[in-house]
């Protein structure tokens, strides 16, 4: 109910185009790192999908490129610390209802389908289909791909667009963000790993790379993460708005799917390997999960 309310989205202005021909401003300095080699990374493919969000009534506003935001709440805080977490059945697994609109095909169904057992390979959460609980993620295609941070309660909307959100790798993301996760260039300790450059920032689009005061659960900073922007994200002219310190040739965000510390976060802020709920669990079970 909170969401209906239509707001302007930010990504109004995210409209550019990736079909410019010619040589990158400064490709010398970032070889191997033009826009036409970002033009799958997660960021790019977020960026073309959600060029419509929030023109649809009863999208809720979008922020930080593709996170739903309620509201009530202005901003997209970590939210683990007040309760968004998806609770933990006394098996010692984190089972997540989903329910996926009829409006995909079976091909599509089938790749959201696969991106959800995704988790199960090696993480303690179990997306299992939607029967009768009250919290949920209701995935459907909307004009983009986006998710609210954490759970909510009741159906909370996962976007996943037919128009180009049906790739593993974004429907990861967003289920991350579900999850209770945010963007890695948004880390508290981001500073230390990326430089933003906000003058080759999209005007309006600055709110993208604020930096937050995430928990980071002892993981190191990841630039192969599934969340984790390219270097070209909402970039004006063609420039980097994202660059890697203190070696800027690294390849940053071009994860195809989550990376093994994604997997270890969601272990970890689950923790998917205590044995705290499952005091019958035999010594050389404990790792199953890892
Ligand atoms: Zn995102």
């Amino acid at each position: 109910m909170l969401l209906q309310a239509a707001a302007l989205s930010v990504l109004f202005c995210s409209v550019q185009s990736f079909t410019v021909q010619g040589p990158f401003g400064n490709g010398e300095e970032y070889s191997g790192n033009t826009v036409e080699d970002d033009e799958f990374s997660v960021s790019t493919l977020l960026e073309k999908a959600n060029v419509n969000v929030g023109k649809n009534f009863d999208d809720p506003l979008v922020m930080f490129g593709d996170i739903a935001v309620p509201t009530d709440l202005q901003n997209a805080d970590p939210c683990v610390e007040r309760g968004c977490l998806w609770p933990k059945a006394t098996d010692g697994n984190v089972y997540v209802p989903y329910r996926i609109s009829r409006d995909y095909d079976e091909r599509e169904r089938n790749t959201i389908v696969e991106g959800l057992r995704s988790f199960a390979e090696s993480t303690c959460i179990r997306f299992t289909p939607l029967n009768g609980q009250e919290d949920f993620v209701n995935i459907q295609s909307r004009s983009g791909c986006f998710s609210f941070v954490g759970r909510r309660g009741r159906g909370q909307v996962v976007s996943l667009s037919r128009r180009g959100c049906v790739f593993r790798q974004i429907i990861q993301h967003e289920l991350l963000h579900a999850l209770g996760f945010n963007h890695e260039q948004t880390r508290s300790d981001r500073n230390e790993h990326v430089r933003i450059l906000l003058e080759n920032v999209i005007p309006g689009m600055e709110s993208n790379f604020r930096r937050i005061e995430t928990r980071n659960l002892g993981t190191p900073y990841d630039y192969n993460s599934v969340m984790h922007y390219g270097r070209f994200a909402f970039s004006r002219n063609r420039r980097p708005t994202i660059v890697p310190i203190p070696d800027g040739n690294v390849a940053i965000g071009r994860a195809t799917q989550m990376s093994a510390t994604d997997i270890l976060r969601v272990n970890r802020l689950y923790q998917c390997n205590s044995t705290a709920s499952r005091p019958d669990l035999k010594p050389v079970q404990r790792n199953h999960f890892l």
